[in-house]
């Protein structure tokens, strides 16, 4: 960072204050990871520079042959790890990988079935204020309010009902397995195509940690950031008949040069993701996510459905008589991260809510374990439990401190 300090001393110093933040907080952002070292250099590489409108082989500008290999690598561990028939690297977002699949299978006006967002859908599952719900006519789906469990039978109904162009599943607070190829059967009965976004679940889908639904799915796309644990990022997976259409989507239909320095941190990442070890990494982030719930629950607190099939879990902060607004934010004053967020049927405003989410990938990351979840879980529960008595609230920050101390991050990094 010698020439950040010298040039831009002023970046530099957030940027330090960021890596200590990292270091001295328990990350339990369900969407957030930490990435490898290897991942950041891709990402702050001279590819940067690089403009390569188009595709390898068939760029509009020259100079590309070096980051056409590294496209070419992204893609095709993309479609080894996922077992893919076509794969688009390039969006920028998982929100740029969306709209870009609605691109080339919608026109403006069609209708589309997609998750609730109040019921752990996602804001481009057609929230009236994102571009896919100005521009199609989404109508949803949601939980059972028993079991908080996706309602097939209500999906079912509904497609029958609204006969809907497509079918998108996937969520950003939906704790539970989803039954891809129950949804698949259904989009198939009503002759509606079926689009997957897993961003949320792609790491474990890659080990096997949760059913693909590549093979049911006519479009997966994805998040790179999340489980998958790469640079932000998008990436859309289909199948061959789409491939034409997807890619024209992309470029040139709503974006323009590819950010080749995110798709080799991509490729670094696949490639990570590809290894024995990553299994492991998945499969103790399951874990751990058990453990965590399960410790919440035994201190008293509710878990929305009771539990979690995969990295994530909702809580009910009714339970111990906060909002989710204020639990975020003491929790915060104690160093764990994570965000308030509506459950379903949540009587308040999404700026209060009633719940936090709460995901285990990023500190699973760091290496915490089963053990480090327990302690987590009781000072999560001691926090909401006493949110203004500064003695509680200093013990818990001290516990927080003596983890952090015990998992360090990034020890070669100096900002
Ligand atoms: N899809 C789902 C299910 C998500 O949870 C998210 C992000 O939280 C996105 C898409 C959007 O990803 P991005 O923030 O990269 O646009």
């Amino acid at each position: 960072m010698e020439q950040l300090r010298k040039n831009d001393p002023a970046v530099l110093e957030a940027m330090g204050l960021e890596l200590k933040r990292q270091r001295d907080n328990i990350e339990l952002i369900a969407s957030e990871n930490i990435v490898s070292e290897a991942v950041i250099e891709a990402l702050g590489s001279v590819l940067t520079n690089k403009y390569a409108e188009g595709y390898p082989g068939k760029r509009y500008y020259g100079g590309c042959e070096h980051v056409d290999v590294v496209e070419d690598i992204a893609r095709d561990r993309a479609k080894q790890l996922f077992g893919a028939e076509h794969v688009n690297v390039q969006p920028h977002s998982g929100a740029q990988a969306n709209m870009a699949v609605y691109l080339a299978a919608l026109k403006p006006g069609d209708t589309v079935l997609g998750m609730n967002l109040a019921h752990g859908g996602h804001l481009t599952h057609g929230s009236p204020v994102n571009a896919s719900g100005l521009l199609y006519n989404f109508v949803a789906y949601g939980v059972q309010e028993d079991t908080f469990l996706i309602d097939y039978d209500e999906v079912r109904k509904a497609a029958f009902k609204h006969r809907p162009r497509m079918i998108v599943a996937g969520a950003s607070a939906y704790p539970r397995t989803i039954d891809f190829e129950k949804l698949a059967s259904i989009a198939n009965d009503v002759g509606a195509l079926f689009m997957v976004d897993m961003a949320h679940i792609a790491g474990l889908v890659a080990a096997g940690e949760h059913p693909s639904p590549v093979p049911h799915a006519h479009f997966v796309t994805t998040t790179t950031h999340k489980t998958l644990r790469g640079p932000r990022g998008g990436m859309i997976m289909c199948t061959k008949a789409w491939a034409q259409a997807i890619d024209k989507a992309v470029f040139p239909g709503s974006q323009g040069g590819p950010l080749m320095h995110v798709i080799a941190s991509k490729a670094v990442s696949f490639g990570e993701a590809l290894q024995p070890s990553f299994k492991t990494y998945a499969q103790n982030v399951v874990k751990n996510a058990k453990v965590l719930a399960q410790t919440l629950v035994d201190e008293g607190l509710t878990i929305v459905s009771g539990g979690t099939d995969n990295h994530l879990m909702l809580v009910d902060t009714r339970s111990v008589n906060i909002t989710g607004k204020e639990a975020e934010h003491v929790l915060d004053s104690v160093g764990i991260t994570t965000n308030k967020n509506a459950i379903p049927f949540d009587p308040t405003s999404p700026f209060i809510t009633s719940g936090i989410r709460l995901g285990t990938p990023a500190a699973t990351s760091r290496g915490m374990d089963e053990a480090a979840m327990v302690k987590i879980g009781q000072i999560i529960a001691m926090t909401l439990k006493a949110p203004k008595d500064e003695a509680v609230l200093a013990q818990a920050s001290a516990q927080v401190a003596e983890l952090t101390s015990q998992y360090p991050l990034y020890q070669q990094m100096n900002y």
